[in-house]
């Protein structure tokens, strides 16, 4: 801003400056041809003065003189009037000019006569020729002039033979003794003293400026001021070439350093963002983990960054310009090394995806690293060398060492859990079948120390004993594949098929504990696709609990139903339900009824409900309670009927 400032004060300085140097130009000019102007007048009034000396010249005849003098008239357009007059100042001959109308013939020549006197008595003082003081003389063309008279003493052999007497008018002096290169556009004026214009040549123009010059024009016995005027024209803003020549540079120089400021703003700009873009650069560099090298052509280092550095405990002054025996190849693998990096620079990429390979560390140590390399192609489009990034993979190693001993500690301990689990199943589903056998077993013993036993009853129950031995083992499979998540066999089955298979179970509970049970099952309920042995747990387990909770004194005739029938919302789906008229669930134990291991019984092991919402969510059912009216809990779940198009699960 300031040099803006500077330059304009400049530029209006130097146009200041320039219009008053041509101002002054104009003035010394004026002054030198004003002083010229009164030179050409002096001299050329003295080669008059001669002229008319010859006219004289040796006492002519009046004929010859009136003749020469005509002649000199006719030559000189600023003299009126020539007289021959004789010691006392009288007209002897007179010659008048044909240019102008006569003044004197209409006024009559004595009026000047105190002019003239004056004019000779100076002349003979001085003993040359004298002027008097000018005066006005009104001519017959109405116009009039401002004339002035020379005097002449004519002598001879010392003695004063008379005068001649020349008038000038003034108006032509200016007009005829002056060079027209003077007067050109300019007003030439004779003046008094005190500023009186006595005659005029030209009319200057008055315009804003107008220079003026002032000369004395100093002659024997009168002294007359000539001025000059002159004007500039129309004021203009550039007067002349120099200071037009002095703006338009300065226009330029604006004009460039306006260039040129806009220019440093860009550039300013450029630089700084170049500044940010390294800074970022240099910043991402250093922050990065992955280490960056950067080679030439011929294999040489040209770039390491930091984290490079650090990987090798090489310094990167240790490390530029290196390209065979790097410091860091463990020795052992130079050669291979050295033709890996010949076959890279023979032009040859490497996989994108890395490869990995061992590197030394200063200290002598070998790490794995990963790294991936990429041509550096410079911004000509041209090959300049190798990018390569290095990843350290010891971590990476480790974490996988790391993982695969805990996935191996984590397979180990999923089996033993999984044993856990189906030894935990197994203890809870084989208490039934076995307490089953037991029961049976006794009664057999009974049956046998009678005298008579009844054979009959002595079969049924070895035939019971037979049948849930089997289905201790089915439990056992059942669970088995249960807990190891194999695909289930799930076949189609008759609802009241697995009624009829539990029943005998459920009874033997049942007249333990006075409970009377009931059946009610839809004779045209579909079948359902089911893992039946597993179902069939799921229903003891429900029966029994629901049993159990009407174990209490206060309840009389304990009545435990078991219903089924296709579902109302959708008859793709068969309902059971589970009835008991016991005390029904109280709300704080009822958040963790599907908890395993959860249980309020002394000898209960809490795992019946949880298996039983499992199994018959892996029939793709639900398994949900609610509380029976009057009093007691409804367990119900569902199952799919065979009808479906496709299996469930
Ligand atoms: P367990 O029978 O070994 O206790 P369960 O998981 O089968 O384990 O049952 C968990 C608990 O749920 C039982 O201890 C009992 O308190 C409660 N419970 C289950 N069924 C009923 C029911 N029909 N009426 C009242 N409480 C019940």
């Amino acid at each position: 801003m300031a040099l803006v400032g500077l330059v304009v004060a400049l530029l209006i300085t130097l146009v200041w400056l320039a219009g008053r140097y041509e101002a002054a130009q104009v003035q010394s000019r004026l002054e030198r041809d004003d002083a010229n102007a009164v030179d050409e007048i002096r001299s050329a009034l003295s080669r008059n003065i001669q002229s008319l000396q010859a006219i004289q010249f040796k006492n002519p005849t009046p004929a010859i003189w009136r003749s020469d003098a005509a002649q000199f008239l006719r030559e000189h357009r600023e003299v009126l009037r020539i007289e021959s007059r004789d010691p006392q100042l009288r007209i002897l001959h007179f010659v008048e000019t044909h240019y102008r109308p006569a003044g004197f013939d209409w006024l009559g020549r004595n009026n000047a006569h105190a002019d003239v006197e004056q004019a000779c008595s100076t002349a003979r003082r001085l003993s040359a020729p004298a002027y008097a003081s000018s005066y006005y003389l009104p001519l017959s063309d109405a116009q009039g002039a401002e004339v002035m008279e020379l005097c002449m003493p004519l002598m001879n052999m010392g003695q004063l033979t008379g005068y001649l007497v020349t008038t000038y008018t003034l108006k032509g002096i200016l007009e005829d003794l002056l060079s027209s290169q003077l007067t050109r556009s300019r007003e030439v004026s004779f003046t008094e003293g005190d500023g009186t214009r006595l005659a005029v040549l030209g009319s200057a123009q008055r315009s804003n400026r107008v220079f003026s010059a002032q000369q004395i024009l100093d002659l024997p016995g009168n002294t007359l001021v000539l001025r000059m005027d002159s004007w500039r024209g129309e004021p203009e803003l550039f007067p002349n070439v120099l200071t037009a020549l002095v703006a338009a540079m300065s226009l330029a120089l604006m004009l460039i350093l306006w260039l040129l400021a806009k220019d440093m703003r860009r550039r300013l700009k450029a630089e700084r963002d170049l500044a940010d873009a390294l800074a970022f650069r240099k910043a991402m560099e250093d922050s990065l983990v992955t280490g960056l090298r950067a080679r030439d052509v011929h294999g040489r280092i040209t770039y390491v960054n930091p984290a490079f550095c650090q990987m090798v405990g090489f310094s990167a002054e240790e490390l530029m310009g290196q390209s065979d025996n790097a410091p860091y190849w463990p020795p052992e693998f130079i050669q291979e090394y050295k033709q890996r990096q010949a076959i890279r620079l023979a032009g040859n990429s490497p996989p994108r995806e890395g490869f990995e390979s061992v590197f030394m560390h200063k200290d002598g140590t070998r790490f794995p690293v990963l790294i991936i390399e990429a041509p550096l192609i410079n911004a000509q489009g041209e090959q300049s060398g190798w990018m390569s990034a290095f990843l350290d993979i010891r971590e990476q190693r480790r974490v996988e060492e790391l993982s695969r001993a805990s996935q191996e500690r984590l397979q180990a301990t999923a089996r033993l859990a999984t044993m856990g689990e189906m030894a935990s199943l197994l203890s809870h589903e084989l208490n039934q079948p076995l307490a089953a056998i037991a029961s049976y077993a006794t009664g057999s013993v009974n049956l046998l120390h009678e005298t008579t036993p009844a054979m009959a009853d002595l079969e049924l129950a070895m035939k019971r004993i037979a049948q849930e031995a089997q289905r201790a083992g089915k439990v056992i499979k059942s669970v088995h594949d249960f807990v190891r998540r194999r695909d289930q066999t799930h076949e189609a089955i008759a609802v009241q098929a697995l009624f009829d298979a539990i029943m005998p179970l459920i009874q033997l509970q049942a007249r333990k504990l006075s409970v009377i049970v009931q059946q009610r099952i839809d004779p045209n309920l579909p079948r359902v696709r089911c893992d039946v042995t597993m179902v069939e747990q799921v229903l003891l387990n429900l029966a029994r609990n629901a049993m159990q909770a009407m174990d209490v004194p206060d309840i009389r005739h304990r009545r435990l139903e078991l219903t089924s029938r296709v579902s109302l919302q959708d008859p793709r789906w068969v309902e059971f339900f589970v009835a008991d008229i016991g005390p029904g669930i109280s709300p704080d134990i009822e958040g963790q009824l599907f908890t395993p291991f959860f249980t309020t019984k002394a000898e209960g092991m809490g795992l019946g409900l949880s298996l039983c919402r499992t199994v018959i969510e892996q029939h793709g059912g639900t398994l949900v309670y609610g509380p029976n009216t009057p009093l007691g809990t409804v367990f119900s779940f569902t199952l799919p009927a065979d009808v479906l198009a496709s299996p469930v699960v």
